[in-house]
């Protein structure tokens, strides 16, 4: 038998016993649900997890990166070297959408927070020797007793944290430097006492990266806050923030830490403001 039968009558035999894979088409965009040979599908396939493929803001924003830097991967990172655009969103601005689990010690967890994360992320650069010096700006509402405490007898971390004086936690770990504001402080006291602060913290620390817990607690609407900020004294503070590393220099880790307002949707809208500051 020619070979080209024998592959044929092989081939059949195959397909007769339900062998023979077919490819299904997508006739669909992205999204939740997808028609695949005529059927629409539940599609728990898709790497659209925030289901924001179709979202017109992302698809303006990749025609534009399209327009400007072409189609396709365009570069090999050990070969040919790594876009501009890739290195300054990796050295400029990086954010956790949570985080800033400071209250966590070595050896335990307290108020909310198992690991302490902005440690562990600044021991692995260490370790990795991609730094040395670094500062933690603490702005949520509670004093960060476990950072405190982890960074205490490294000179190389310097600590600033903004605080309720009269907040948890109740028994506290000194940090480099301190800010306790007392009860109902609200947007001028608080943006006058960070314009004093910060500054301070940069100049005596000279860092090479900035951990940033922004906290939504130092909120007037919030449960367990006892500060009294505006939204607006709110988005002021990240800005000022933002503005003092930018001119400086320094690129920031953000890390969103806590938010308890009466209504959610208050600090949602907080947490918003906070990214939606960074990362302009
Ligand atoms: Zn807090």
């Amino acid at each position: 038998m020619p070979l080209i039968a024998e592959l044929e009558r092989e081939l059949g035999a195959r397909a007769a016993a339900g062998l023979v894979r077919r490819r299904r088409t997508i006739a669909s965009p992205q999204g939740a649900r997808v028609v695949v040979d005529g059927r629409e599908l539940v599609a728990f396939a898709s790497n659209d997890y925030l289901g924001l493929a179709g979202d017109p803001d992302l698809a303006d924003a990749a025609c534009a990166a399209v327009r400007r830097w072409g189609v396709g991967a365009g570069a090999s990172h050990l070969l040919g070297g790594h876009f501009a655009a890739h290195a300054a969103l990796e050295e400029g601005v990086a954010m956790n959408l949570g985080g800033g689990t400071h209250h966590a010690f070595a050896d335990s967890g307290r108020g909310f927070c198992v690991f302490n994360d902005v440690v562990t992320a600044y021991r692995a650069l260490r370790t990795a020797g991609r730094l040395r010096r670094a500062v933690v700006v603490d702005l949520d509402v509670h004093q960060g007793d476990g950072t405190h405490a982890l960074l205490a007898a490294d000179a190389d971390a310097f600590t600033l944290s903004i605080n309720g004086f009269r907040n948890y936690p109740f028994k506290r770990v000194a940090g480099d430097l301190e800010l306790d504001l007392p009860d109902g402080t609200g947007d001028e006291a608080y943006l006058d006492g960070l314009a004093r602060v910060l500054p301070e913290a940069l100049r005596r620390s000279r860092p090479q990266l900035a951990f940033v817990l922004a906290g939504a607690d130092p909120y007037e609407g919030d449960r367990l806050g006892r500060l009294a900020l505006s939204k607006q004294g709110l988005l002021a503070r990240d800005a000022y923030v933002r503005d003092q590393l930018r001119s400086a220099g320094i690129p920031v880790c953000v890390t969103l830490a806590g938010g308890y307002a009466e209504d959610i949707r208050d600090t949602v809208e907080i947490n918003l403001g906070t990214v939606q500051t960074f990362s302009a």
